[in-house]
């Protein structure tokens, strides 16, 4: 899931307007922001699959620690202490909220490889939404755009709208498959293309929400 995502990070924005909306938007994309680096230091594993772009046929062999329940709630309570004293508790504990709330957000659309414990003989979840790549392309957009239709001012109704748009554009290959073949050749590019999707979407809705406090 990608804009989807972001959908939470906004009610938590409007939740808690004293804290910098940068902390629940990097808060929401922190597993997804772990991964990519995991999977470059070679400590979690996933196979794309070369013959299509579908997000579906992408195997998440082994991601024990960016996106099991309780390791990414550790690491995530850790990034979330070290903001408490940097900025203030709330902050902190604003980040650790919006992070697990990645999980439950991933776990509509994931295929069953959801570790929860992050141990070896671990129960894997996911109530498997991909499996009808259509459905969750028009799902995941309605769901953003609900949300923002709900929560935020008026004014920032078509910013965030065009935001959510764009990028769900970008990730369309991977629900509708315009290419036959899968554009990423390698699962280290399609990694960086996440990082850099998550830390790119979340630095322009911060930018777009900078006066949100005033509102
Ligand atoms: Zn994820």
């Amino acid at each position: 899931m990608y804009i989807g995502h972001f959908a939470i990070a906004y009610v938590l924005i409007r939740l808690f307007p004293g804290i910098p909306p940068l902390v629940p938007l990097i808060g929401v994309s922190f597993p997804d922001i772990l991964w990519p680096v995991f999977v470059f230091l070679g400590f979690e594993k996933a196979e794309i699959n070369p013959d299509s772009p579908l997000q579906k046929y992408v195997r998440f062999t082994s991601y024990p620690y960016s996106h099991s329940l309780a390791v990414s709630f550790i690491i995530s309570c850790t990034a979330g202490l070290i903001l408490a004293s940097a900025i203030d508790p709330i902050a902190g504990i604003v980040f650790v909220i919006a992070s697990a709330s990645h999980w439950f957000m991933d776990a509509i659309v994931h295929l069953g490889d959801l570790p929860v414990l992050g141990s070896r003989r671990d129960k894997k979840v996911g109530l498997g939404l991909w499996n009808r790549p259509r459905t969750a392309f028009a799902i995941e957009y309605i769901f953003y755009a609900s949300v923002v239709l709900f929560v935020m001012p008026t004014a920032y109704f078509l910013p965030l709208l065009l935001l959510g748009a764009a990028g769900h554009l970008l990730n369309a290959n991977s629900f509708l498959g315009f290419t036959r073949t899968n554009p990423f050749k390698s699962l280290k590019l399609y990694a960086i293309f996440a990082l850099i999707g998550f830390i790119g979407f979340s630095l322009m809705a911060n930018y777009m929400l900078s006066d949100i406090a005033t509102f």
